[in-house]
């Protein structure tokens, strides 16, 4: 994630491919890094944070072992299972004969899920049973996602309202973000296909101070000290996915790291005397209950724009041109790059983001639209009704 970036003719050169920790430790080495983010959930997933500890240098993120959590579905689901924090019926197969007589009986409707990393494709919310078998086969036989299907998490559907809780923790104090909502769906009216997010807005209403409390109580700090307590503590950022039933909050998943575009619409949220880098350094060294995590009384939404086709196969390489960007508006740039005339391209299926703050959720997410309208690129999409819930049900 980076703001709007020009390479001029002094660049630094570029570090070492994300996957390859010697050569990162020694680049951190070489130019003085004393702090380390691993943004992406691979490398978390493979241990990258103790390749840093082990020369001296602190590292914001989870161990190998904390980094399951994100990295087996099928593991987060018996930890939440053993110690009594609320999520969705499940079971956990990893034998596909097994797993077709459970579906066969299963009398509710269900979400398979492998258990691996999939780049956030790895769920399936089937319609209908005969549709569940042919994404059970799809994931566990025919291996579309490759070793992350060796085993499969069934579990049953949740209906509710989805909130995202991003918390810092440095083993035992949590401090929390305040609550936001993405938009998963690709297209308007939350339909279509699951993408990575298409959009997201906070503060939410969904999430009173009350239920926040309950989270708080029943799912956010008992994770943090259960894991704490199995040998596996939690140093960096927790960012829980929740699905508010009738029944309460109930975790959906967990993931390791700073997830887009929650992030992006919430780091603009802190108030200019809090020191993000001071609070992530605060977790790496145990002393979180000394920092004050301050956010502003404002509201902020992002809007992603996506390549064309996505989230199928999508088109790359498209130029892209901009526009100068309004006050308070920030456009992060997620899956572009220079090509060899130094020019900005479109490389991934979510594409850029942008978001604005302002001082009620209309009016940022009016600066959100004016924002993602400076950037231009062929096949360029968007949602235009990120927020709609909350813009529909109140008169914030
Ligand atoms: P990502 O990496 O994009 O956050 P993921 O691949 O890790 O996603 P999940 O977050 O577990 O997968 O699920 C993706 C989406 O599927 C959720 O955001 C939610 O909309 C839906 N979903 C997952 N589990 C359930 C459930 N039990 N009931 C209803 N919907 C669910």
């Amino acid at each position: 994630m980076s703001v709007q970036a020009t390479a001029g003719p002094h660049s630094p050169p570029p570090p070492p491919p994300p996957d390859d920790f010697t050569s990162l430790v020694s680049h951190a080495k070489k130019h003085g890094i004393n702090l380390v983010v691993p943004g992406p959930e691979a490398p978390l997933v493979a241990g990258i944070c103790s390749y840093f500890q082990a020369v001296g240098i602190r590292c914001f993120g989870p161990s190998r072992a904390a980094a399951r959590m994100e990295g087996s579905k099928a593991h987060a689901k018996e930890f939440m299972q053993r110690h009594g924090i609320p999520t969705a019926s499940f079971r956990n197969l990893a034998d596909y004969d097994e797993a077709r007589r459970y579906l066969d009986g299963v009398g509710h409707r269900v979400v398979i899920k492998a258990d691996g990393l999939a780049a956030g494709k790895g769920v399936v919310i089937p319609q209908a049973k005969d549709e569940a078998q042919k994404a059970l086969k799809a994931i566990m036989l025919d291996r579309q996602f490759g070793t992350a299907g060796d085993e499969v998490v069934i579990e049953e559907f949740l209906e509710g309202e989805e909130l995202s809780v991003l918390t810092f923790s440095d083993g035992y104090t949590i401090k929390s973000l305040p609550p936001a909502q993405d938009h998963k769906r690709i297209f308007d009216g939350d339909t279509g296909p699951n993408t990575g997010g298409m959009g997201c807005y906070a503060p939410t209403k969904v999430a009173s101070m009350e239920l926040m409390a309950e989270i708080n109580r029943t799912i956010l700090q008992p994770t943090i000290d259960c894991m704490r307590r199995e040998g596996t503590p939690f140093v960096g950022l927790l960012f829980t996915g929740l699905m508010i039933t009738p029944s309460g909050p109930k975790v959906i998943e967990y993931n390791v790291r700073f997830g887009d575009p929650e992030i992006q619409t919430l780091l603009p949220l802190l108030s200019k005397d809090t020191d993000l880098a001071r609070v992530m350094l605060a977790c790496t060294e145990h002393w979180l209950d000394g920092v004050e995590l301050k956010v502003e009384p404002k509201f902020s939404a992002t809007v992603v724009a996506s390549a064309e086709g996505y989230p199928g196969a999508y088109v790359k390489h498209r130029p892209m041109r901009f526009d100068p960007v309004p006050k308070d508006t920030y456009i992060f740039h997620a899956g572009t790059e220079l090509d060899k005339n130094k020019k900005l391209v479109t490389v991934g299926g979510r594409v850029i983001a942008a978001t604005a703050t302002a001082a009620t959720l209309e009016e940022a997410v009016a600066k959100a639209y004016r924002g993602i309208k400076t950037v231009h690129f062929e096949g360029m999409h968007y949602r235009t009704d990120i927020a709609h819930r909350a813009l529909k049900a109140t008169t914030i």
